[in-house]
Parts: C-alpha cells; sequence; structure tokens
C-alpha cells in the first residue's frame, strides 16, 4: 500500500512517514501542494491513498483535492488539517474527501481511519476494475498498466472490459463480437483479433508480461502474470 502525505511541517511529515513505513505503508512526502500534484502524476494510479494538509504554501490543499478527484476519482483522499471549524470539514467532505482528521490527532486512530478507507475503497471495487498491474477505472474510462495511462479507442476499451470481468476465462471470437458488437457480425470476421491486436500493442510494456492470451482454435482469455504460468 502506497501513501502520498502532503504536508509542508516538515517535523508532522516525518512523524506520519516514519510512523507509516513501520506499519508497512510505502510513503512519498509533497511539502507543497505544486509537489503533491507532480508527485500524483509520476505515480499514477501506483497510489493507493493521500493524506492532504490543507493549509499549504502555493497552491492550497482545497486545489490539489480538486485536481486529485479529478484525475484519479477512485484514490481516497483523507484531510489532515489543525482546521478544526464544521464549514471546512463540510467543504472538505462535499468536495469528495474520504475522511476528516483534525490535528493534533492520535496516530493509532490516524491508522485506523486509513484502514477503514482503504477497506471502503476495496469494496466499491465496481468502479474500478484489476487484473494484474492492469486497471481500468470505469468512470473515467481510463486503463493503467504499472502506473503508465493507456488511452483507448471505445471498441477496444469494450473489449478489454469485457475480458477483464472474465479473467482466465476463455471468451470465443463469437461471444466478444456478440458482447461488444451487438449484432450479428459475419462470424468469419477477423474484426476481434484485429482488436485484440490493438490493444496488445498497447497494454505490452517492456518488462511487464503479456496479459492477453490467445487459445488456439478457442479465443482469447486474460490472465494475471502471476498465473501466466499455469496454463
Ligand atoms: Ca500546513
Amino acid at each position: 500500500m502506497s501513501v502520498l502525505i502532503v504536508e509542508d511541517d516538515a517535523r508532522i511529515a516525518s512523524f506520519l512517514g516514519k510512523g507509516l513505513k513501520a506499519e508497512g505503508y510505502a510513503t512519498l512526502t509533497a511539502g507543497d501542494g505544486d509537489e503533491a500534484i507532480v508527485l500524483g502524476e509520476a505515480a499514477g494510479e501506483g497510489l493507493d491513498l493521500v493524506l492532504l494538509d490543507l493549509g499549504l504554501p502555493g497552491t492550497d490543499g482545497r486545489t490539489v483535492l480538486r485536481v486529485f478527484r479529478e484525475r484519479y476519482p477512485a484514490l481516497p483522499v483523507i484531510i489532515l488539517t489543525a482546521r478544526d471549524d464544521l464549514e471546512a470539514k463540510i467543504q472538505g467532505l462535499d468536495a469528495g474527501a474520504a475522511d476528516y482528521v483534525t490535528k493534533p490527532f492520535h496516530f493509532e486512530e490516524l491508522l485506523a481511519r486509513i484502514r477503514a478507507t482503504l477497506r471502503a475503497r476495496d469494496q466499491s471495487s465496481s468502479s474500478v476494475l484489476t487484473v494484474g498491474d492492469l486497471r481500468l477505472d470505469l468512470l473515467t474510462k481510463v486503463a493503467w498498466r504499472a502506473g503508465r495511462r493507456i488511452d483507448l479507442a471505445p471498441r477496444e476499451w469494450a473489449v478489454l472490459e469485457l475480458l477483464m470481468r472474465h479473467p482466465h476465462q476463455v471468451l470465443s471470437r463469437a461471444q466478444i463480437l456478440d458482447r461488444v458488437w451487438e449484432y450479428d457480425f459475419d462470424p468469419g470476421s477477423n474484426i476481434v483479433d484485429v482488436y485484440v491486436g490493438y490493444l496488445r500493442r498497447k497494454l505490452n510494456s517492456p518488462g511487464s508480461p503479456p496479459l492477453l492470451q490467445t487459445v488456439r482454435g478457442a479465443g482469447y482469455r486474460l490472465v494475471p502474470p502471476e498465473a501466466a504460468g499455469e496454463g
């Protein structure tokens, strides 16, 4: 689990970083809002959670929250700030924050809130499909592989979503045609093979094993890398 800490108070940032590492989290730290946005771009979908201070130099926390909600709607943000007035809390939650913790806080309570937030994210998995290091965000219609953004045409998206909803399962050309093109296509058409070819080129990346397998005479299937050798 990877947590981005956005905090301009170096003492608090260091305390949070050490505490979270001791609990097994990987951490990144940004000292201001601009750095947070840059780190967010670099880490892409590799991040699991953001701890966000609202009072930041430069780009303020509220703007960072808005940018993160737009770009990474599935990424939960917990606001961590000294502003304990009700209005600031309501604004933060309305702007899409998953939770709100007021400084000073007990570290154990923060940990419990992080765990609860990550559980809630996993349970609302209907908005994100994951197979191995490949992720489809169904809300933004963006695919990610190992943190790299992949732009897909609508039919490519539909074929990939179908395969990701049935990992390990072989889907025949006829099944894919029927579900994605939604009308009777000439069964001799090679359009499915053409689109699988497009997808392969977009999904393959150096260092990452191929995910999309051809099962000769049967069709295609998507297999996460750790299971790819099991046939
Ligand atoms: Ca601050």
